[in-house]
């Protein structure tokens, strides 16, 4: 998955298989910001609205 610096806009291609829980935090190698990663489909109100969730999409 992707994760994006949200202070320098670097672009990180995440391996959720490696992340050991529902969020991973790690340093931005361009400027050291904290980036949070959450992985998909962990329940996160801040960042995702689940309006937009297709949830129904596993039900064909
Ligand atoms: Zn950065």
């Amino acid at each position: 998955m992707l994760a994006i610096c949200e202070d320098c806009s670097k672009k990180y291609n995440i391996d959720e298989s490696k992340m050991k829980g529902d969020r991973a935090r790690f340093s931005c190698q361009e400027c050291g910001h904290i980036i949070v990663v959450v992985r998909k489909g962990a329940a996160d109100r801040s960042d995702e609205n689940p309006a937009t969730q297709p949830a129904d999409k596993s039900r064909q």
